[in-house]
């Protein structure tokens, strides 16, 4: 069933654990992906990228098409916006009925980043959507699309400016920067753990980490018990299932064979990553919470 981003998280915080958020791009990956939470019962976050949605045509009845998916779910479901780059894009989503939406303002400065956020809360309170926003900024290693090192720098959180950064905004829910990044990691990852135990003790609302992938079983499960209630993920399940799409399409250029056959071998490559992060975020079996 679909539900807000606070639901979701409220049973997490109780819980002790996190709520894998994976992105998806296609209707097909969204389906796999949902099918995967339920066999192994986890309330799952799912997540649509930052794409310019404002100027989709379509975006209402796509969105319509994909609500209903999610609330066809046997587990809770929250239809998140991730990393939406302005305004106009998160609104968009609420009016279109996703669950939540990410502000992301990390790129801006302080003031702009509390500016733009507070009016997507003052929006989403109206209509019951959760708010996620980013203090500090998770820069990107290397992105499997364009094949090269990203070229955004990362910022480490502030503790004290993450707390008034949540005092001025009313957001649901923060991303902070750890260490973590998106894409694919250049070297070792790097967490400060103890910078995340600062933020935790100065911080009340539940804590995100973006750039899950590659990150290590042992950081990310490190993290969950420092108080991290959500975990981002999509490279490392994005990488094997292009990989074997493209490779299905190059064994049957016909496309002859049928989808489901297709899904199957999609299917395959994605449900042990997901598996895993679920055991690792604890969130298996927790799909009645
Ligand atoms: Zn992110």
């Amino acid at each position: 069933m679909l539900v807000s981003l606070t639901k979701i998280l409220e049973g997490a915080e109780k819980g002790g654990y996190a709520v894998m958020a994976p992105d998806f791009i296609t209707k097909n990956m969204l389906k796999l992906e949902l099918a995967v939470a339920e066999k192994y019962n986890t309330p799952v976050i799912i997540s649509y990228p930052s794409l310019p949605i404002d100027k989709f045509r379509f975006f209402r009845s796509w969105t319509r098409s994909i609500i209903k998916l999610c609330d066809r779910a046997k587990v809770p479901v929250c239809l998140h916006l991730d990393h939406g780059k302005s305004v106009n894009v998160c609104l968009k989503a609420i009016d279109a009925g996703f669950s939540s939406v990410m502000i992301d303002g990390s790129s801006y400065s302080f003031d702009e980043n509390v500016r733009m956020t507070r009016t997507v809360v003052e929006a989403a309170r109206k209509k019951g959507v959760s708010v996620e926003a980013e203090i500090g900024h998770v820069g990107s290693g290397k992105s499997i699309v364009e094949r090269e090192k990203g070229d955004d720098h990362s910022q480490l959180t502030d503790p004290d400016e993450a707390s008034r950064f949540v005092q001025l905004t009313g957001v649901d829910c923060v991303a902070v920067s750890i260490g973590t990044l998106h894409g694919q990691y250049q070297g070792e990852p790097n967490i400060d753990f103890g910078r995340l135990d600062e933020i935790r003790a100065q911080v009340s609302v539940p804590l995100v980490l973006h750039g899950g992938s590659g990150t290590g079983d042992e950081n990310i499960a490190k993290s969950v018990k420092g108080g991290i209630r959500k975990v981002n993920l999509f490279t490392e399940f994005l990488k094997p299932y292009i990989s074997e799409t493209l490779s299905y399409y190059k064994r049957n250029p016909l496309r002859l064979l049928l989808p489901l056959d297709k899904s199957k071998r999609q299917l395959a490559v994605i449900e042990p990553v997901l598996k895993r992060y679920f055991e690792i975020s604890g969130s298996i079996n927790r799909g009645n919470c």
